[in-house]
Parts: structure tokens; C-alpha cells; sequence
């Protein structure tokens, strides 16, 4: 037996641009066209959403089915006449037969889907046969992705506080917030090992509301102390109207004062992001908080854009300052970005500060304030506490 399984690329899009009538349509017509493709005794159903799943009962035959999953790609890869419209789609198709007596129809149908996913993850618009080296990469992107599904309603996320100090006196005048995620058998994951995959799927918004909330949550005894919290946005999570209720719900329900809560997004994220993203931004400003650019100078930097949004904060990549106290066109491209900050009247914060040099340098340039090893590690909130405390019992007299 050999499974083939489906899925429509581009079909989110259509059903967004064209709306669900025109994708509904799209769907029925699909799944004419699969079964045209189909020998006898083979059948197509349709798993739900854009999945669709081909089994050919006609044994192994390792001949007949890649030719199958031919014909399907280019089927679907016509373009589909639906009223006015020209609907464009094209399909993964992830392929599973049977090589030993001992493989379920589930295990199959589960290889299937995986070689689907790796389909996907080539860019689409192609058919891979599953292959057990393809089941190490892609299982544990599912895994993570199922696992992290739980984590939250588990209580197995983090929020670390990185101090944030201000470069003239090198106070601490706040922190951002950056998650964690403590997976039971891997220990305190890095953001790097599953916000992205978080991003592919939609549950970046959950992910980040939950650290929004929590952060507020637990600073704002510092907040009220004079801090400035700063949490991070992933673009996909702008695009979710939860993100807005969750910001608003956050300050009524520990009264920060929203002035003191900076939301950090990318350039290309303000720059790739649609009307609704735009609109949640746009509402979430309208609440006071304040509007940051993280890894300023990474992204398409648009300079229109800059003029156009309402940005409070621009952070310095720390790819720049890494260098720039051995490199000189680096340092002149961090002086140029704080120059053209404080003409916008934008506060500068230089991440990644590792050394004394740069700090020297960063301060002579006038850059108002730093985050890095050099002042201080992501730290738990009891820690960031006793960091804080410091700095406000020296506050009085420091100012
Ligand atoms: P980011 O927002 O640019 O955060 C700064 C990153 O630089 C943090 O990595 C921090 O630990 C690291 N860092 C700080 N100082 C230094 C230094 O002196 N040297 C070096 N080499 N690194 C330094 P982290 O915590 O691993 O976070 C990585 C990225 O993950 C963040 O980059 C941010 O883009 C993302 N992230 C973190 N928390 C969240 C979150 O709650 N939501 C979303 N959507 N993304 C998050
Ligand atoms: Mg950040
Ligand atoms: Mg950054």
C-alpha cells in the first residue's frame, strides 16, 4: 500500500484574497482533479482544511505511484477558473509505502505526513518519499510543535529579565523581558530552539501574549520604581486581535502605567505586516505604550517607514556593536543610526554590549542606553529583583 498526502500551498492566501466561497470552490475542484489522476481501486478523501489523502491499495508498486503524485502536482499546479477568478495553488505531496510487513496503515499515513512537512520545508510545490533520515529532522520540529502546544497550560515557559542601564551613569532603568521554555528531559530551551517553529504556527500569539502578561505581571512593582519593560512581538502575533486584549487586559489588571512597557518588534515585521497588523499596532499605541525597533539595521530598513510609524526606541543590532570597537565602518553605522535617532527624537539602546571598549565608545557617541553581558545576563525575576533593588536604593541620590 502506498499513501500520498496533500496539502495545498497557497491556499490560505487564495482564501484571503479571493475570500471562502472562492476557496470552498477550490477545494471541491481539487478534489475532482486528484481522482482523475487515480487508478482503480485507489481512493482520495480529504482529511480536513487543504489535506487531502491518496491511498493505492495496489501493493508497493513503486512504478505506478511516483507517477501518481505527478500527475497530481501538476493537476493542482493549473491554474483554477472559479468565476472572474484565476485561483493559483500548488501542492506538497509527502509519499509512504509500505517496505516492510510491519508499518500500519497509521504508521504510514503518519510517514506521509512527515515526508509532506519535508516537502514543505524545500520549498513547496513537490513530492518527497519518506525516508527514515528525514524522520530524525522533521520529528522532533513535530514534537516541539505538539509539545509546545501543552507548555503553556503546563506552566513551562519562563521569563527572564535582562538588565537594560543607562549608559551615562549605567543605572539600571529597566529590563526586557526574554522567554524560556523549560521542557521536561531538555532542560531551559533558548527562544532560538522553538520560536521559530512557534512562528510557522500560530501558536507565536499565545506564546507571546503569555510572556506579555507575565512580564507585566511581575514587574510592575519595578515599573512603579521608574523601570521601563520591554517584551517582544513576533510579526505573526501583530496579525492577532488577542494581542491587543492582552496588552489592555495586562495593564488594567496590575495598573503599569502604560508608558513604562516598551513592545519590541523588527523592521520586517512592521514592513511585512497587512492591514491588521498595522490596525492591532495602531490600537496598541493608542493605549500609551511605547513602540520599539529591535536588531534596528538587520531588516529592510526603510527610512520612509521610520518617518511614517511612531517609534519611541530604536535598538542598535548587536551585530554592529559586536565590532565596533574593532572595525571602523561598523562603528561609523552605529554612530550614523544614533545620529539619525536623536534627529527623529528617538531613544538609541546598543544590544549585545560584551566589552568596556564598546561601551566607551557607545557613550562617547552619545547612545543613551546598553544591554549585554557586559552589565548584566537575562536573569530570573528574583535575581532582577535584588539588581533593581540596588539601583533603587541608590536612586535618591544618583538623581
Ligand atoms: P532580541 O530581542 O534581540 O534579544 C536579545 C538577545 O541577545 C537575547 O537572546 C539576549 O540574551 C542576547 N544577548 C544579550 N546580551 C548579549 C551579549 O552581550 N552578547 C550576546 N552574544 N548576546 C546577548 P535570547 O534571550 O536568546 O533571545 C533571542 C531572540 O529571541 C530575541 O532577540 C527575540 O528576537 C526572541 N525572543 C525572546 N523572547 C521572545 C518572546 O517572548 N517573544 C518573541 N516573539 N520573541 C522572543
Ligand atoms: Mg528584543
Ligand atoms: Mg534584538
Amino acid at each position: 500500500m502506498t499513501i500520498l498526502y496533500v496539502d495545498l500551498d497557497g491556499f490560505k492566501q487564495v482564501n484571503d484574497s479571493l475570500g471562502y466561497a472562492v476557496g470552498d470552490e477550490l477545494l471541491v475542484l481539487a478534489g475532482q482533479r486528484i481522482r482523475v489522476c487515480l487508478r482503480q481501486g485507489d481512493f482520495v478523501a480529504r482529511l480536513g482544511g487543504d489535506e487531502f489523502v491518496v491511498v493505492c491499495q495496489n501493493g508497493s508498486d513503486s512504478a505506478g505511484t511516483p507517477g501518481i503524485a505527478d500527475r497530481i502536482g501538476s493537476q493542482l499546479g493549473a491554474p483554477f477558473p472559479i468565476g472572474e477568478h484565476h485561483a493559483v495553488v500548488s501542492a506538497s505531496i509527502g509519499m509512504a509505502t509500505t517496505a516492510d510487513s510491519t508499518a500500519t496503515s497509521e504508521d504510514l499515513l503518519r510517514q506521509a505526513d512527515l515526508a509532506m512537512y519535508h516537502a514543505k520545508v524545500r520549498g513547496k510545490a513537490r513530492t518527497a518519499v519518506f525516508d527514515e533520515s528525514m524522520q530524525l529532522v522533521v520529528d522532533t520540529k513535530f514534537s516541539v510543535r505538539n509539545a509546545l502546544g501543552r507548555a503553556i497550560n503546563q506552566q513551562e515557559l519562563r521569563v527572564l529579565y535582562q538588565p537594560v542601564v543607562s549608559l551615562a551613569d549605567e543605572r539600571v532603568i529597566g529590563a526586557e523581558a526574554l522567554v524560556r521554555w523549560e521542557r521536561p528531559g531538555f532542560g531551559l530551551l533558548p527562544p532560538d530552539g522553538f520560536i521559530p517553529i512557534a512562528e510557522a504556527s500560530s501558536l507565536i500569539s499565545a506564546v507571546d501574549c503569555w510572556v506579555l502578561q507575565e512580564a507585566c505581571r511581575r514587574s510592575a512593582q519595578w515599573c512603579e520604581q521608574g523601570a521601563t519593560i520591554a517584551v517582544n512581538l513576533s510579526a505573526r502575533t501583530l496579525e492577532h486581535d488577542d494581542v491587543v486584549n492582552a496588552l489592555s487586559e495586562a495593564l488594567r489588571q496590575t495598573g503599569i502605567s502604560p508608558q513604562h512597557l516598551t513592545l519590541e518588534v523588527t523592521e520586517t515585521a512592521l514592513l511585512s505586516g497587512n492591514g491588521t497588523a498595522n490596525r492591532n499596532l495602531g490600537r496598541m499605541r493608542d493605549l500609551g505604550v511605547k513602540l520599539s525597533i529591535d536588531d534596528f539595521g538587520t531588516g529592510y530598513s526603510s527610512l520612509s517607514h521610520l518617518q511614517r510609524t511612531d517609534i519611541d526606541v530604536l535598538k542598535i543590532d548587536q551585530s554592529f556593536v559586536s565590532l565596533m570597537d574593532v572595525d571602523a565602518s561598523s562603528a561609523t553605522i552605529v554612530s550614523a543610526i544614533i545620529a539619525m535617532g536623536h534627529a527623529l527624537g528617538m531613544t538609541l539602546i546598543a544590544e549585545g554590549v560584551e566589552r568596556p571598549s564598546q561601551a566607551t565608545l557607545l557613550r562617547e557617541q552619545g547612545c543613551d542606553a546598553a544591554q549585554g553581558w557586559l552589565f548584566g545576563r537575562p536573569l530570573v525575576a528574583s535575581d532582577f529583583d535584588e539588581v533593581f533593588g540596588e539601583f533603587a536604593v541608590r536612586k535618591p541620590s544618583a538623581g
